[in-house]
């Protein structure tokens, strides 16, 4: 199971104080079936990193430019710049980013590039709530994956994240029946389609340690993207526990 903690343009240098007790959460667990990534903004990463060595947790980013090295690209950080300091995965096609302006064909340029730099990629992709009335969600997560992963070699680096978009944010999780249905649909696609052998499929949207009961028994989940709940370690850590309890 994943859980990734996803900070979006939150926290401070004071925010780290809150990871010692993830640490120790971790060091102490005996539990081995977890990964715990972190993807704090770019501000931050140099400090995590050194704080997170010696721990179970692992670094991600939020973002990346599609040029895998370097370039004129004012205020943009390369896949390959992430690397070097330490990341290992970076989210990408994150619908806050699409809405502004992000394209398919951005999204999986920046796949590309960070494949080529050897990251792991944390993929997102979700219908909006117009799309899910008109009983559009199907078509739309394929045409979102599709677009993705277009000439993209070693998929298996690509983590999964269906984040249904008027889920983000707004307390709203999709009833189990539906999201249950979604994600064996997503994931007989990405077998079926794309030559995956085990896709893994992670779910996102207002994950909290009270819903988390209920969403946990969908088994084929294999993970949880978690954005405000993230950002106090005590709401994160209880998600880890009430997981597998
Ligand atoms: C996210 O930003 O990916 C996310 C799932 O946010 P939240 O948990 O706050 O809905």
């Amino acid at each position: 199971m994943y859980f990734i903690a996803n900070w979006k343009m939150f926290g401070d240098i004071k925010s780290l104080n809150s990871i010692n007790n993830v640490i120790k959460f971790s060091k102490l667990s005996k539990n081995k079936k977890f990964k715990l990534i972190y993807c704090p903004p770019y501000t931050l990463l140099n400090t995590f990193y050194k704080k997170i060595q010696n721990s179970k947790i692992i670094l991600g980013a939020q973002n990346c430019h599609h040029e895998e090295s370097s370039g004129p690209y004012t205020g943009s950080i390369s896949s390959k710049m992430l690397k070097k300091i330490g990341v290992k995965y970076v989210i990408i096609g994150h619908s806050e980013n699409r809405s502004t302006g992000e394209t398919d064909d951005d999204i999986n340029k920046k796949i590309k590039s960070s494949i080529k730099n050897n990251l792991n990629i944390i993929f997102c992709f979700g219908e909006t709530l117009k799309q899910k009335r008109k009983k559009d969600t199907n078509r739309v997560l394929i045409r979102q994956i599709s677009r993705a992963l277009k000439g993209v070699k070693k998929k298996d680096r690509i983590l999964f994240a269906y984040e249904p978009i008027w889920s983000i944010g707004t307390g709203l999780i999709p009833k189990s029946k539906d999201l249950s249905q979604t994600i064996n649909f997503v994931k007989n696609k990405l077998k079926n389609n794309f030559r995956l052998k085990f896709p893994k499929v992670l779910y996102g949207g207002s994950v909290n340690s009270n819903n988390i009961q209920k969403l946990k028994e969908i088994k084929i989940i294999d993970g949880f993207l978690i954005g405000g709940a993230s950002q106090k370690s005590k709401n994160f850590i209880d998600i880890v526990k009430k997981t597998f309890i």
